[in-house]
């Protein structure tokens, strides 16, 4: 990544946030989208419940891909969720085309679990889009093998750390964080290969301090999304993503990224007073190396399966750098 031509750029962006098209949020998207241009994101994807969200750019920096959450609620399906648990199948779509604002994206109930998330992702790809999964252990959704046969399917994407929810893990969010991990290591060690983003899934914003003076959760944004080595473009932005030319961020900026076969070099954009850990991941989750610093370095052997990175700062921000497959080499 770090050789490549001058009209590449990290292109921070936004592909899970809700407005006033969802019925659990208020915000016009016209708000939303001017809270994003003003933080420096070079794209958004509004993505309502069922529902398309289109609204003009407050910014010729800032990029507007039409996108949707594909919702399905039930309390039953197949197989059935643990006591307690309901069944929530949620698929981020975006990139869409041909699609107008206030289009009812609603699909008819799947019972089984496999055949929910089919649907979703069929009805993304008729409408040109791209279909991610979309936190897959809300709920148990999604499990490993659910995963793996969906990455079998062709999803590339889902969604490792989403800042809404995994705030309210009861564990942490370091405890969400690992759990998504480990759920992403077992569908890796089974040779197979998927990305993961860092989303928001911001609900609240001009709401949020009178929520938290009421003790009500806010869901608020800027807190996870990717950083896309792209040109601000669509084919571009889009292209890299389903390559896996980009990284998740919970907090943590990288400056360069270099991640082939032959070795791993990550710079990061060291904040004064931070202190830094890198650890490289193979097959299974084994730790590969674990580098301090603001450059972390790591030659691959050839016998990882994949290797993959997380960046983690000393108040638990994290990049998460996308696995390379070594199998083929
Ligand atoms: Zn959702
Ligand atoms: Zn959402």
């Amino acid at each position: 990544m770090a050789a490549s031509p001058p009209a590449l750029s990290f292109l921070k962006g936004q592909l899970h946030v809700h407005s006033a098209g969802s019925y659990d949020a208020k915000e016009p998207p016209e708000q939303v989208l001017k809270f994003y241009a003003e933080r420096g994101y070079r794209f958004v994807s509004i993505t309502d419940h069922n529902r398309v969200t289109v609204a003009p750019s407050p910014s010729k920096d800032l990029l507007v891909f039409p996108g949707a959450e594909l919702t399905q609620n039930a309390t039953v399906c197949e197989p059935a969720p643990a006591p307690g648990f309901r069944c929530l199948f949620h698929t981020g779509a975006v990139f869409l085309h041909g699609v107008s604002d206030g289009q009812d994206l609603k699909l008819p109930f799947q019972q089984g679990r496999f055949a929910a998330f089919d649907a979703q992702l069929s009805l993304a790809e008729r409408l040109g889009g791209i279909g991610m999964i979309m936190h897959p252990n809300f709920h148990f959704a999604v499990n490993e093998r659910l995963l793996a046969r969906l990455v079998k399917r062709g999803v590339k994407l889902f969604e490792l750390s989403n800042a809404a929810l995994d705030s309210q893990h009861p564990g942490g969010h370091e405890r969400a964080e690992s759990h998504a991990e480990a759920l992403w290591d077992s569908v890796l060690s089974q040779g197979l290969l998927l990305y993961g983003v860092a989303t928001d899934d911001a609900h609240h914003f001009s709401e949020a301090p009178e929520r938290r003076r009421h003790m009500k959760s806010a869901y608020t944004g800027d807190r996870g999304w990717v950083q896309v080595y792209a040109e601000p473009n669509e084919a571009s932005i889009r292209g890299a993503l389903e390559a896996g030319e980009f990284y998740a961020s919970s907090g943590v900026d990288l400056v360069s990224v270099r991640r082939d076969t032959e070795h791993w070099r990550v710079e990061i954009q060291a904040l004064a007073g931070e202190r830094y850990e890198t650890r490289f991941i193979g097959s299974r989750g084994r730790e590969l190396a674990r580098v301090q610093g603001a450059v972390a370095e790591y030659d691959p052997q050839g016998d990882e399966g994949y290797v993959r990175a997380v960046v983690r700062d000393s108040q638990g921000r994290k990049a998460w750098l996308q696995p390379v497959r070594l199998d083929s080499r």
